[in-house]
């Protein structure tokens, strides 16, 4: 019987390889631990958790408590150890990560259809002998360079990226309309940009927290970053107290409605799908620690009590233009019979890296075909094959669900989403094998 190859035993890896040997599939798992270490990888051990230990939010009314529910109905690897290693952590899920490390190594090298094998993976034609019935690149954020190299030229070097610059994205119905207003640049008609103006006074005390707020320390391996095009909010505003009113806050073109003038500056939030229920604030990426953004970001006229549906960052991160380069069913459309999977397929976070793992995992053995977009697991699916001028990996949230298409309170919008993606679950795990 043919295998299925599998590069990388981190979370997607894992994950994949246990769903394909739970059907009775044979997997060759390869990793290059202990040979070779990524600039954050520590552990001989599989599936390392290499910063935080926590799975965030267990919450059901959150995007991520959705995808923690479905995983586990799908009979997940790593949600089955995340809960066998939990420490007490509130409302999220966190483990022990040594312990949850070493228990997922236990159990993929027990699982007898699976065969571990520690090699690195320089090119992905060295496996071409292998014969394996499909390959499954699950090599991460920091991917070994041959390799990513190597992936670089099957996609086309400008659909593989290394760097993520994320700014945050805001619920569309918890920006004040009273303050912001639509409009494009010189096209008041036009609905294009949510615009939340800036006072003088604003502007300069806006600025001047963004210079002296908190920021999230550079990790040794990231040192070398900051594009011009792409500098973080702070560090242009670093730069001069005009720098942002003559950059991304420029006013000109954009008349208020609720003063007719024009105002100090500008902040511009763009659509982020197309039913803009969820709205990208342009030009703020920033490496301001999550709480300094939030306290910072409610200056801003419009967005005192905003709803973060992902909080700005940069880090290094190696991930394809998904919806350019892979089928909707992740696999390379330049190379058939070779899939992606984890954060390299273009999702961000521990446990969307998994998940799209396991989805692949089910998927290749035969077990499931892709979940409606209601749904957790299939709307972190959707994102990957959405096509967007500017494609950037995404956590799970209800941005990245349909729309629900009628007004409701923030709390009770929380729980019809929930409660329409469960019940979407519902009807699609009754047609499915998993
Ligand atoms: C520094 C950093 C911190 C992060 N912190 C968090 C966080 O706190 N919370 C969160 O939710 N997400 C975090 N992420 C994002 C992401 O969730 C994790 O990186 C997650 O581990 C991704 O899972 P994965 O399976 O795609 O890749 P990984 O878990 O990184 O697994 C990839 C595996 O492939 C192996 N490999 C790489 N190249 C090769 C090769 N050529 N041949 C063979 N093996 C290879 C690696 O050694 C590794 O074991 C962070 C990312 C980075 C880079």
């Amino acid at each position: 019987m043919k295998t299925y190859g599998i590069i990388g035993a981190g979370l997607a890896g894992c994950e994949a390889a246990w769903q394909l040997a739970r059907a009775g599939r044979d997997v060759v798992l390869y990793e290059m631990k202990p040979r070779r270490f990524s600039p954050a990888h520590h552990s001989e051990n599989l599936a390392e958790l290499v910063c935080s230990n926590s799975f965030r939010s267990a919450e059901t009314e959150t995007g991520i408590g959705l995808l923690k529910l479905e995983m586990a109905e799908l009979g997940s690897l790593v949600m089955e150890v995340a809960m066998k290693t939990a420490v007490p952590a509130g409302k999220a899920l966190a483990v022990d990560r040594d312990l949850f490390s070493r228990e997922v190594t236990r159990r993929i090298l027990e699982n007898p259809h699976i065969t571990l094998v520690r090699r690195e993976i320089a090119n992905l034609a060295e496996l071409d002998a292998q014969e394996h019935e499909a390959l499954i690149v699950a090599a991460g954020p920091l991917a070994g360079d041959e390799l990513s190299a190597d992936l670089a030229r099957i996609v086309g070097h400008d659909s593989l990226a290394f760097y993520d610059a994320i700014a945050p994205i805001v619920l569309t119905d918890s920006v004040d309309m009273d303050k912001a207003f639509w409009a494009s640049r010189y096209a008041p008609e036009d609905k294009d940009y949510l615009n939340c103006p800036m006072t003088e006074e604003q502007y300069l005390s806006f600025v001047r927290e963004l210079v002296a707020g908190e920021k999230v320390a550079p990790r040794e391996f990231e040192k070398e970053m900051h594009f011009e095009g792409c500098l973080p909010i702070e560090v242009m505003a670093e730069r001069g107290e005009m720098t942002l009113a003559f950059g991304p806050l420029k006013p000109v073109g954009l008349i208020d409605p609720h003063t007719g003038r024009q105002p100090y500056a500008v902040v511009q939030l763009r659509a982020e799908n197309l039913e803009k229920t969820a709205m990208n604030m342009v030009g703020f990426q920033t490496k301001l620690k999550y709480g300094e953004q939030k306290r910072i970001f409610a200056m801003i006229p419009g967005l005192e009590n905003a709803e973060f549906l992902r909080m700005g960052s940069i880090h290094r991160n190696t991930y394809v233009l998904a919806p350019e380069v892979l089928t909707p069913a992740l696999e390379l459309r330049n190379r058939p019979g070779t899939y992606l999977a984890g954060q390299i397929s273009g999702v961000e976070g521990y446990l969307e890296s998994a998940a799209t793992g396991l989805w692949l995992g089910l998927f290749l053995a035969g077990k499931a075909e892709l979940p409606p977009q209601e749904t957790a697991l299939g709307a972190l699916l959707g994102h990957l094959r959405t096509p967007a001028k500017r494609f950037q990996p995404s956590n799970v949230h209800f941005g990245l669900m349909p729309a629900l298409n009628k007004k409701a309170p923030k709390k009770k919008r929380k729980e019809l989403y929930a409660q329409r993606a469960r019940e979407a679950w519902k009807e699609w795990m009754g047609r499915t094998d998993g």
